[in-house]
């Protein structure tokens, strides 16, 4: 077998992986990471289905001619020209990107220098967010209309990984879930997030942040962090951004 051979097969036989869109550098707009600069990587495919999801050109089977396979080569091939080869922090997200095995693109990425953060709802751990940088998860309250099972979030959290959980509160009934998971996982930052209507181009973030702020205060809840959506804020609902 010539070389040129092995490696035509290594490629054919690499994983692919439906990619929505990549983008960036922008900041990070959410979360523990807020501010950072960050190029984005999209999967398409989401096993939830969230009333207020944003990025549903990223999850529902009629968007699936727009996302482009992908191998873990070209994805790396993608980021590393979007940030001129240099070290960047990489944000996974979806879509749900746990329901592909990234483990790959993770180990040839940090060869590069890249840093690798991973956005998931907390519904499928995997054994490679082991070699993630940072993990933050997002379990979706009431308002999403979606289940989450505590004991999954769980298995994802098992591994010695800067994590973070951040919630988004639309209403009191997100609130009090959102204190659920803090008390299930104590020790682990806490981030909520004011709920933005996916239509809102504008929304009423200083409103939202004084109930909650009064919320939280009511509760004495000190160990907590609230925040908008900073690209929102910034650039409204607009994609690759
Ligand atoms: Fe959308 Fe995220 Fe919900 Fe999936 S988990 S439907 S990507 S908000």
């Amino acid at each position: 077998m010539t070389r040129r051979f092995i490696a035509v097969c290594k490629s054919t036989f690499m994983k692919q992986i439906p990619i929505s869109e990549i983008f960036g550098p922008t900041l990070q707009g959410e979360g523990p990471l807020i501010g950072k600069p960050s190029v984005f990587v999209r999967v398409g495919g989401c096993d939830y289905r969230c009333n207020w999801c944003d990025t549903l050109y990223a999850v529902l089977p009629e968007y699936k001619n727009e996302w482009e396979k992908l191998n873990e080569d070209e994805i790396l091939s993608k980021v590393l020209s979007l940030s001129n080869d240099n070290s960047i922090l990489v944000t996974l997200t979806g879509g749900n990107p746990a329901l592909y095995d990234l483990s790959g693109l993770l180990k040839k990425g940090h060869t590069r220098g890249l840093i690798f953060a991973l956005e998931t709802q907390g519904s499928i751990a995997k054994p490679w967010f082991a070699n993630l940088d940072h993990l933050i998860l997002s379990p979706k309250g009431p308002s999403s209309g979606m289940e989450t099972d505590w004991n999954v979030v769980g298995e994802c959290l098992k591994y010695d990984v800067p994590s973070a959980l951040k919630f988004v509160v639309f209403d009191d009934e997100d609130y009090g879930f959102a204190r659920r998971g803090a008390e299930l996982f104590p020790g682990i930052p806490i981030y909520l997030q004011l709920g933005t209507n996916p239509d809102d181009g504008k929304s009423t973030f200083g409103n939202q942040a004084n109930w909650l702020l009064q919320k939280v205060m009511e509760d004495n809840w000190q160990n907590v962090t609230i925040l908008p959506q900073m690209h929102v804020m910034l650039w409204g609902q607009k994609r690759g951004v």
